[in-house]
Order: C-alpha cells, then structure tokens, then sequence
C-alpha cells in the first residue's frame, strides 16, 4: 500500500489546463446551493403557515441504492431510499404489486429519508409511505420501475447522474508527473458507483493530493479503479464486495483538485506497486454505449 506522505509527488493531480470545463461545475454548485437554500426556506415557511400539513409525511422521490438497473429502477430485492419530509416516523414504505399495494418495513428511516427493501411481487409504479399513527403520505411523483434482476447490468459508468462531456487526459504532462486518470467534471455531491463487481481495496485520505479516494478491486480480473477527489471519506470500509452500481461517495473537490470532478483510474497489475495505469477513456466510453 503506497504511503500517502511519500507518494504526493506521484499521485495524479487534477487538470490544470481546462479553466471552462472545471469552472463550470464550480458555478453550477453554487447556484444549486443557493436554490436549494431558497427552496428550504420556501417550504419551510409554507408548512409553518397553517396549511394544516405540519408533521404529515411527504415524499419527493424514491432512487435505488443497491441491485440496481438504474437509479430510478429497481429490482425485487433493492434498497430504495425514499426522500420527503416528515419521514422520522414511518413505519412502512409502500410499492405498488400486481393485484395492490405491497407494505414494506423500513430499514433505516430519518427526518429526511426511508429506505426500504423492494419486495417480492413489487411492480413499476409510484412509492408512497405509512407513518406509525396510520398518516399517509402523497406517492412520488415519479415511477420507480421495478425490473427482474436479470436486468441488473454487469458494468456501468461509474458516475450516476449528470456530469460534463470529457475528452482523454490521461498521459498529459501535469508538470511534476504524468496525469495517470482521466477527469471527469460532475457537480459536488453527484453518485459514484462501482463499476463492476469489486472488493474494496483502498479506503483513505490524502490532503493535498487524492483527497479521498477508495481503490476497487475487480474481482475475477486483476485490475483496479481508482476514484480521487471524493467529497467525504467513502461510506464503504475495505474488505467490502460491491456489485457493479453500488455506491461508493460522491464527487467532490478535495485535495489537489479545483472544481468537483472525478479523478479515475484503471490499473492493470496492482494499484501503485508493481502494477500501471492504462488509459481508462476508451473503456469509460464502451460503458457510456451501453
Ligand atoms: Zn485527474
């Protein structure tokens, strides 16, 4: 394992050399930052003025977070995180079956958040909740599809939501080393997932270098995927197995980076010693045309 003080000089280090590419999320953060702030105190103010809703719970969306096909598309077995208001009381999250609603329990609920396994006999459809005391919500606006497991893809981009049209970088001369990844601008806060099915090689910190980072080990190969510049520490421990879509941080700007992007890496060999990067473009590429 490389010992982060003595490698800073080697580590790869974000792009110098596109001012627009990566001012451009940097902007845009802003402004979803100053919605969102805007957008908090808006329905604040709306659920404290008397409409008489107070306390009732209220969901906007549910996404897949586990055995995923896509975000908005699970399978009977997923997790999904229900996201609302007022959702620290549910007791049930409720999909919709073939012949009528399906209750589930929760597996971790919170003021803002639900989440829920997708049970057997689940259909496409909107999700709502049930609090202890009976309360329905609204459903989502949105379908969550619910697709056999089948449907569970075995390789995906390793970005989940939006980001920013990238062209190679990877070999470029970044003045103190060869940038050794390719990078990819997305606005902070943004899903990364698992590419593959994988083991959590790697789980640290570098200030002033990779940021946080985690290293995937793709099993059955002997490759790795690096992920640098994670807004937090990852949420996944080493030792951990991933399939392909799960969750493993969000974009983020930490380290030497300047603008939230995803640094990423493909190594054949180990990751650092004894191994070497090759150029992941082509790769995230064939993943786009899925
Ligand atoms: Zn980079």
């Amino acid at each position: 394992m490389p010992d982060p003080l003595h490698t800073s000089g080697r580590l790869p280090l974000p792009s110098f050399g596109r001012p627009v590419l990566m001012g451009l999320p940097v902007f845009s953060v802003a402004l979803a930052l100053f919605l969102g702030l805007f957008t908090v105190h808006a329905s604040a103010a709306d659920k404290t003025g008397g409409l008489g809703v107070a306390g009732e719970p209220q969901v906007d969306d549910a996404v897949c977070v586990t055995r995923c096909v896509d975000a908005r598309k699970a399978t009977p077995g997923s997790k999904v995180r229900v996201e609302g208001d007022y959702l620290e009381s549910v007791s049930r999250v409720v999909f919709a079956g073939a012949n009528g609603p399906i209750p589930a329990g929760y597996a971790r609920r919170g003021y803002g958040a639900v989440t829920a396994t997708v049970p057997k006999g689940a259909v496409s459809g909107r999700v709502s909740v049930v609090a202890a005391d009976g309360t329905r919500s609204n459903r989502t606006p949105r379908e969550l599809e619910v697709l056999p497991p089948s449907m569970i893809p075995k390789e995906v981009f390793p970005i989940r939501g939006r980001y920013y049209p990238f062209t190679p970088n990877f070999g470029e001369d970044r003045g103190t080393h060869m940038h050794q990844g390719q990078d990819i601008g997305a606005p902070c806060g943004t899903s990364l997932v698992s590419v593959r099915k994988a083991v959590v090689e790697v789980r640290d910190t570098q200030a002033g270098g990779a940021g946080n980072y985690v290293v995937l080990r793709n099993l059955g190969t002997n490759t790795r995927f690096a992920y640098m510049h994670l807004q937090e520490p990852s949420p996944r421990r080493e030792g951990d197995r991933l399939g392909a879509g799960q969750v493993v941080g969000q974009v983020g700007n930490t380290g030497r980076s300047f603008g939230c992007h995803l640094h990423f890496e493909y190594w054949v060999g180990q990751w650092w010693t004894g191994g070497k990067p090759i150029d992941p473009f082509p790769y995230l590429r064939s993943l786009l045309r899925k």
